[in-house]
């Protein structure tokens, strides 16, 4: 199969083009991430700019036609390397700014003398160093690790500071030993690869915004939005996972909690205060409960707390402990001065993991106790009814 370099040129304008319009749709559909697909379809338009500018470099004086391409392709990796910062919150504009004045500077001092060797071989370093630096962004990424499409990225962008650090490296070598006939052919090389990165590098970043705003929505899907704490659904995945992974012989305990005349707190302070009530309690019980419990809000003034490891007598004391500072602080709360109780029913398997649902209906039998005989207090499941 033959290709011309001028198609492979073309080629790659088209793809840039489509890949620059596909990267701008997307971008309204992701709003918190429109600065970054901004400026991954303006590296593509750029990119483009820099091809149209290349083919009709022979038009412009003297090597500023070579220049300026080069200029505009770093521009791009640039913004490329911008966008993927920016994914942490992490902008850096001056040393982009730095970095084009100082190889406009180059190539005014040197690429006049040398324009030869500056257009075929100088001229991929600042491509292979803005692509290494991209990838070591993404490595070294908050935001982004855990993502499935992360070494994706990764990769198309190393692998691309790479093709661009051995053209530099080996080119020359190569040209030196075998004569000036192998430059189409590295020019060829050069275009097929650069239509392979046209469309894998806004494919791979796409890739990580979706898969970004993917979790984003799983997340809000398990969890609370008033408290913060997981919801029904996010409690039963955390706490099945953990109870499944827990050695048979440990115990496990679950605590269910219930505001005491909640309605009557709405009504005599307003749902807000209401709502500041449930938040309070949340705050508290995340505090007290300790780094292994598994909290959940079950639904309006009624929560829950699993506790891997812990028999009934450390589980009552937390329990009681929550119960206790919850009321001080619903007292002290902005100087709302609203008198806050909670009920507590307490269920404890001795016999392995248990059953979830077994020892949260346990737990909640226990519950209804602790409220018929007077509330503000916590009742303990019959043994043999908790176990699984
Ligand atoms: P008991 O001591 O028997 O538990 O009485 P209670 O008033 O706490 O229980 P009841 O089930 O009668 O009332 C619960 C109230 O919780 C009714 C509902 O309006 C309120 N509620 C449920 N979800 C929310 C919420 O998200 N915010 C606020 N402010 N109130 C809520
Ligand atoms: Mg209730
Ligand atoms: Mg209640």
């Amino acid at each position: 199969m033959q290709i011309d370099l001028p198609t492979l040129w073309y080629l790659t304008i088209g793809t840039l083009l489509l890949s620059a319009a596909m990267t701008l749709w997307e971008r309204q559909a992701h709003p918190r991430r429109a600065r970054e697909l901004g400026l991954w379809a303006g590296a593509c338009l750029v990119f483009a700019l820099g091809c149209v500018v290349a083919m009709s470099r022979q038009h412009f004086p003297g090597v500023t036609g070579a220049a300026l391409t080069n200029l505009l392709m770093v521009s791009g990796y640039l913004l490329v390397l911008q966008g993927a910062a920016w994914l942490d919150g992490r902008p850096r504009l001056l040393r982009p700014a730095l970095a084009l004045a100082g190889l406009a500077l180059v190539w005014a001092i040197a690429g006049t003398h040398f324009p030869a060797a500056f257009w075929n071989h100088v001229a991929a370093l600042p491509i292979a160093l803005a692509s290494g630096l991209t990838a070591w962004t993404l490595l070294r990424s908050r935001t982004v690790r855990g993502l499935r499409s992360r070494p994706v990225a990764v990769a198309v962008s190393a692998g691309h500071g790479l093709f661009y650090l051995l053209r530099a490296l080996v080119a020359p070598v190569l040209v030196a030993a075998y004569g000036e006939a192998l430059l189409p052919v590295f020019a060829k090389v050069t275009m097929f690869e650069a239509v392979l990165y046209s469309v894998a590098m806004p494919m791979a970043f796409l890739a990580l915004v979706r898969e970004e705003a993917q979790g984003r929505l799983l997340a809000a899907s398990r969890t609370d939005h008033l408290t913060g704490l997981p919801n029904r659904h996010g409690f039963f995945e955390d706490a099945g996972r953990i109870l499944v992974a827990q050695a048979a012989d440990r115990p496990v305990s679950l605590l269910a909690f219930d505001l005491d005349h909640f309605k009557a707190i709405n009504d005599r302070h307003g749902h807000a205060a209401g709502d500041a009530v449930l938040r309070l309690f949340a705050e508290v019980a995340r505090d007290m409960a300790g780094p292994d419990a598994v909290l959940v809000r079950l639904g309006g003034e009624e929560f829950a707390a699993l506790l891997p490891g812990a028999g009934g007598g450390s589980a009552r004391q937390v329990g009681e402990r929550i119960a206790q500072r919850f009321a001080a602080a619903a007292a002290r709360r902005d100087g709302l001065d609203i008198p806050a109780t909670v009920s507590i029913g307490l269920a404890e398997s001795r016999s392995g993991p248990g059953d979830l649902p077994l020892l949260l209906s346990a737990a909640d039998r226990a519950l209804y106790r602790a409220k018929a005989l007077g509330r503000n207090r916590i009742e303990v499941a019959e043994p043999a009814r908790a176990a699984a």
